[in-house]
Parts: structure tokens; C-alpha cells; sequence
């Protein structure tokens, strides 16, 4: 049977590997998703799987390329 998944909705985790720089773009992105203090984080309990085109988004304009999505 085909199944179809809109929007990669497999999605399950995304998580910040060493070497942010704190840009501030993926904040400005997904503002829903990460948040920066004195570090970048995902935020706790980020509705991740209904955010999944801002992420990738993220993923792609992050200049050091560390966040990382798990499925
Ligand atoms: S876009 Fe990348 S470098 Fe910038 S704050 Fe987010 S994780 Fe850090």
C-alpha cells in the first residue's frame, strides 16, 4: 500500500550540534522552534512536527550548518 506524507510529517526530533555561532537566524525563521539565550536550543515542547517547512528552512540558512533533523 502507498502511503503519501505530506510535508515530511516523520519529523520527530531536531537538535543543535556543537559550533553555533548564535546568529539569530533560525530564531527569526521558526521563532516557534529555537530560541537563543546565552546558547541556541529547541524549544521545550516546539511543535515540531507542525512546523516541518520552517525547519528545513532553518536547516538550510543556518551558516554553520548545525542543526540537524532526526526522522
Ligand atoms: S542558525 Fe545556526 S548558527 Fe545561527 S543560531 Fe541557529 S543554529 Fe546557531
Amino acid at each position: 500500500m502507498l502511503s503519501i506524507y505530506k510535508n515530511n510529517c516523520f519529523m520527530k526530533k531536531v537538535i543543535i550540534n556543537p559550533g553555533c555561532i548564535t546568529c539569530g537566524t533560525c530564531e527569526f525563521i521558526a521563532p516557534e522552534i529555537f530560541e537563543i539565550t546565552d546558547v541556541c536550543r529547541v524549544k521545550k515542547d516546539a511543535p515540531i512536527e507542525q512546523c516541518t517547512d520552517t525547519i528545513n528552512r532553518a536547516i538550510a540558512q543556518c551558516p554553520v550548518q548545525v542543526i540537524e533533523k532526526q526522522d
